[in-house]
Parts: C-alpha cells; structure tokens; sequence
C-alpha cells in the first residue's frame, strides 16, 4: 500500500509540473495539497526534490518568477512564496557536490537573479565565491 502511495505521489508530482507549465490558472497547486495529503495518510515522505517544488504554507505549487522568488543571500537560497509570503532558506551545499542527486541547483533562476544577488563590483574582479561553475 505504501509503494502505491509514493506512486501516487510521484504522478501527483508530476501533473502538476504539466499543469503548472501550462499556465497560471492551473491545477497544480491542488495536485501539490493532494499529493501531500496521500503522503501524510499512509506516511509517505516525500522526496527531498519535491518538498522544493512547493510552499509549505500554502501548498502553492512554485513556479519560479511565477510564485515564487528566488535570491540567492549570504550562503543561503531565500525563497519568498508570492501566495503567502511564507519565506523558506536552504542553506547552500559546498560546491564540491560530489554524487549527491541533483540538488536542484537552481536551474530556474534566472540570471537576473543571480545578478542582483551579488554584490556589485566596481572592478572586473571575478567574484571570488562564484558558485556555479560549469554546472
Ligand atoms: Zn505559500
């Protein structure tokens, strides 16, 4: 019963991928409260790749840009759900990530983003924590 859970789970995932690419007024953000739902049921945890998917506040499902704000601060990745408001930091991992799955660097910020989060240069020193390199 619990596979068939976590199963559920990944397709209530994975729909609402599909419906939140399709739009603004989509499903997904139910997708994201029912598949919580099934996961809290039959004690189901959710995989650490989708607990970044949404909002715990709101089961808002995230969206980048969308419904959610992503800056990158001090060793940290703040993200403001634009539903709620609800603020969560993940602490950044050292970037000698070695095997660990993919950790959801965040591929969907945008460069702007990253932009704004450094601090600005009056030189054209390369700043010397840069994070991502060759991703
Ligand atoms: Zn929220």
């Amino acid at each position: 019963m619990i596979r068939v859970a976590a199963e559920r789970v990944n397709e209530l995932f994975g729909l609402a991928a599909v419906e939140a690419a399709r739009g603004p007024d989509s499903f997904a953000d139910r997708y994201v409260r029912l598949a919580r739902k099934v996961g809290t049921r039959y004690n189901v945890r959710l995989l650490p790749e989708y607990r970044e998917l949404y909002c715990r506040g709101c089961s808002a499902y995230w969206v980048d840009g969308r419904t959610v704000r992503t800056r990158l601060r001090s060793g940290h990745r703040v993200q403001t759900c634009l539903v709620c408001g609800r603020v969560r930091r993940v602490p950044l991992r050292s970037p000698s990530m070695g095997s660990s799955t993919d950790l959801g660097a965040p591929s969907s910020v945008s460069q702007d983003d990253v932009v704004l989060a450094e601090a600005p240069s009056d030189g054209d020193d390369e700043p010397e924590g840069a994070a991502e390199e060759d991703a």
